[in-house]
């Protein structure tokens, strides 16, 4: 099983020669030039495209979304990374049936513009869990929703623990019941993290080591051990602890 860390291109260059101890390194893009001093270092590469805070959402603004789709597609050709992790995007408005049906459409569109690599699509929650969210809605996190949207765009599935956490809470669903249902839909990555669901603040609940929060990391161990695929961890961004973190989910030791 391979074990990767989250960094944005803009982080200091630092982490990715100070991270060995990682098999592959994911990248969130953002300038051109942060990405050419990646792609000088021979690491393997996976590729997360700009989400809503950046301004992805196909149903609302398509032409911003297919930008960071295509910005996301560049870099995955730059640093030649195979995988290219994209969400559905945030909604205004609390959507009913119909409206879902027509977001979902839109992502499926976008989707279908990708030529390069292997889009995995990844699963939300319903709505804003933290400030900085205001008040929005999200599309596409629960089996159904996700089924149908695999379904017509031919995409893969990236199982995200941490929002698959807050959908599961936000439904009154039991959590470990709640990944069962998910990991049917055959998770070929997943996106790992400690998240803490009694707080608003964006920076003390979201993204937290996954030693600390809601999120059972034995269980979650045990969950990708058996599927074998790709584990990114999205915890804070210190060499220290996500070394501790690899450690564990390799070899079981804290
Ligand atoms: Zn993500």
């Amino acid at each position: 099983m391979e074990v990767g860390i989250k960094l944005w291109s803009s982080n200091p260059v630092k982490y990715v020669d100070k991270s060995e101890f990682a098999d592959f390194i994911e990248v969130l893009p953002r300038s051109e030039r942060s990405l050419d001093k990646l792609a000088r270092r021979k690491r393997k590469y996976t590729i997360h495209v700009p989400h809503e805070l950046f301004g992805f959402s196909p149903i609302h603004n398509m032409r911003k979304s297919r930008k960071l789709l295509d910005q996301a597609v560049g870099a995955a050709k730059k640093l030649k990374a195979g995988l290219i992790i994209m969400h559905t995007g945030l909604v205004e408005e609390e959507p009913d049936e119909e409206f879902v049906r027509k977001a979902a459409k839109a992502v499926a569109k976008l989707a279908k513009t990708v030529s390069y690599g292997r889009l995995l699509i990844e699963n939300s929650y319903p709505k804003a869990a933290f400030d900085i969210e205001k008040g929005k809605y999200y599309i596409c996190y629960d089996y159904e929703h996700l089924r149908e949207l695999l379904e017509i765009t031919g995409a893969g599935f990236c199982l995200d623990f941490e929002h698959a956490a807050i959908a599961a809470h936000q439904l009154g669903i039991d959590y470990k019941r709640f990944v069962a249902g998910l990991m049917r839909l055959k998770p070929e990555y997943f996106q790992l993290s400690g998240v803490r669901l009694n707080t608003r603040v964006y920076s003390k609940g979201h993204h937290q080591s996954i030693f600390e929060g809601a999120i059972d990391p034995d269980f979650v161990k045990e969950t990708v051990k058996k599927a074998n695929k790709p584990v990114c961890l999205e915890t804070p961004v210190d060499i220290e602890q996500r070394k501790k973190e690899v450690e564990f989910l390799k070899n079981g030791n804290g």
